[in-house]
C-alpha cells in the first residue's frame, strides 16, 4: 500500500467568506471576476483524492482537507507528508505572474521524482494541447519537468512533486482551470500517471 498525500496550496473560503490567504494568491480580473487559487487548488485536489481512493494499492491522505479552509504552513504540509513511509506527495497549485499554461516541478537532481513528473508530464500534455494551453517544459536536464527547490519538496523525504495547472490570473487560462470537466480531466490525467509509477515500483 502506497500512500499519495495530496497537498492543496494554499487557503480557501472560510464560513464567513473570507479567503484564508488574502490578499494573496488571488486575482481580480477586469470584469470583477476574482480568482481564488487556494480554491481551485482544492477542487483538483478532491477530484485526484476520490480517483485515487478507488485504487486498492493507494492510500490517498490530505495536508489539509479541502473542506478546511486553513493555509496550513508549507511546515506542516512536509511534516504530513513525512510521517507516512515512503509516501508520494503531490502538492496542488495554479501559477500567476503573466504567463499560461502548465508546469511540473520537482527538487534539483535527478530522484524518481523526476520520473514521476515525466509521467503526468505526459498524461497531461494531450489535454493541454487538445484546449491548446502550453505545457511549459524545461528540457535542459533532460526530462521535461522544472527543478526548483521549493520548500515542500526539498523538505519532503519520499517522492515529491509540485504541480501548477494554469495561471489563475491569466484571461487565456482562467476559463479552463475552473470549468470541472477540465479539472476531471487533469486530475483523472495525474491519476493515471500516479497509478502508472506506483505500478511499476512494485
Ligand atoms: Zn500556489
Amino acid at each position: 500500500m502506497r500512500t499519495v498525500v495530496i497537498d492543496p496550496g494554499h487557503g480557501g473560503i472560510d464560513r464567513n467568506g473570507l479567503y484564508t490567504t488574502a490578499p494573496n494568491k488571488m486575482f481580480r480580473f477586469p470584469d470583477g471576476t476574482t480568482l481564488y487559487e487556494g480554491v481551485i487548488n482544492r477542487q483538483v485536489a478532491g477530484l485526484l483524492y476520490h480517483l485515487l481512493d478507488t485504487y486498492p494499492n493507494i492510500r490517498p491522505v490530505f495536508t489539509v482537507n479541502p473542506h478546511d479552509p486553513r493555509d496550513i504552513s508549507l511546515r506542516q504540509r512536509v511534516k504530513v507528508a513525512n510521517s507516512y513511509h515512503d509516501s508520494i506527495l503531490i502538492s496542488i497549485h495554479h501559477n500567476a505572474g503573466g504567463g499560461s499554461g502548465a508546469e511540473i516541478f520537482t527538487n534539483p537532481g535527478q530522484t524518481s521524482s523526476d520520473r514521476l513528473a515525466t509521467m503526468i508530464f505526459d498524461q497531461l500534455s494531450p489535454i493541454y494541447s487538445k484546449y491548446s494551453l502550453p505545457m511549459r517544459p524545461d528540457h535542459s536536464d533532460g526530462d521535461p519537468d522544472k527543478e526548483s527547490a521549493f520548500y515542500v519538496l526539498r523538505k519532503t523525504k519520499g517522492v515529491a512533486v509540485l504541480l501548477e495547472y494554469g495561471f489563475f490570473d491569466s484571461e487565456r487560462d482562467r476559463k479552463l482551470i475552473t470549468d470541472a470537466n477540465f479539472q476531471k480531466k487533469v486530475a483523472y490525467a495525474t491519476f493515471q500517471a500516479i497509478k502508472k509509477f506506483v505500478e511499476l515500483q512494485r
